[in-house]
């Protein structure tokens, strides 16, 4: 079952070409990480996915149905980055409510319940009336994690969202990404230049070179053949 399909796409930016020749499955359930340096074509990747940009050739697929012309807000997909952007008026409790906004088919009493049920997830219970500036880098981390998992995307995409901690944060929030793709339904596609973390956490790893993606495969796999 394939959530995410990404058949020959290319993407320019006036001469630049930023991804080309790029195919790609993201299966049901996976956490798939794309890795490469600065500059290679992950941002741009995960933007075709989310809908911020449009392909110049070839087609984006999520959860079967070709995206071409779906707006991001109307694309199964939620997007984390490393500036997570939290409100600050707002407790942390409304911060993660505020991921439920778009979903009209919501009531109130549904919200508050899948509220509390996400923060009990990123083991935040009990910080729900608290202002977000109350809590450490990792929880608000999680605060945002929280915020983009509560109406169950398809695909949650990752941009470097551990990159502005520290290291030991880094690690712990590590096992927090993958205990949290364990627990949902929704696959993760995790972009980010860090091959240590990528070989930690993935299901599967795509290795991108100057915008195309060069190998494909489990972080064993991607090990033994550099
Ligand atoms: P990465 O995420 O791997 O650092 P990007 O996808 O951000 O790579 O960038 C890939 C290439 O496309 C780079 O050469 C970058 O300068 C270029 N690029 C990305 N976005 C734009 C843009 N909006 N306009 C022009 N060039 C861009
Ligand atoms: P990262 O390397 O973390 O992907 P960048 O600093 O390369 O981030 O890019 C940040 C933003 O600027 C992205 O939205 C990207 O599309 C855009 N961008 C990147 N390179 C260029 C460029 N050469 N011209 C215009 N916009 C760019």
């Amino acid at each position: 079952d394939v959530l995410v399909e990404l058949d020959d796409v290319r993407k320019l930016y006036g001469d630049t070409t930023a991804v080309e020749n790029v195919t790609m499955e993201v299966e049901r359930g996976e956490l798939f990480t794309l890795v490469g340096p600065s500059g290679c074509g992950k941002t741009t990747t995960l933007r075709l996915v989310s809908g911020f940009e449009e392909p110049t050739d070839g087609v984006v697929r999520i959860d079967g149905s070709d995206s071409t012309d779906v707006p991001p807000e109307r694309r199964d997909t939620n997007l984390v980055f490393q500036h997570h952007a939290l409100f600050p008026h707002m407790t942390v409790a409304e911060n993660v409510r505020y991921g439920l906004e778009k979903d009209d088919a919501v009531t109130p009493t549904e919200a508050d319940r899948r509220v509390e049920e996400m923060l009990s997830l990123v083991d935040l219970d009990g910080y729900g009336d608290r202002p977000p500036a109350d809590l450490s880098g990792g929880q608000r981390q999680r605060i945002a994690l929280a915020r983009a998992l509560v109406n169950e995307p398809s695909v949650l995409l990752l941009d470097e969202p551990l990159s502005s901690l520290d290291r030991k944060l880094r690690k712990q929030m590590q096992s927090e990404l993958r205990r949290l793709n364990d627990a949902v339904d929704g696959s993760f596609l995790y972009v980010t230049h860090d091959q240590e973390l990528a070989m930690a956490i993935s299901d599967r790893i795509g290795v991108m070179r100057a915008g195309e993606i060069v190998q494909v495969g489990t972080p064993e796999e991607v090990y033994r053949n550099p």
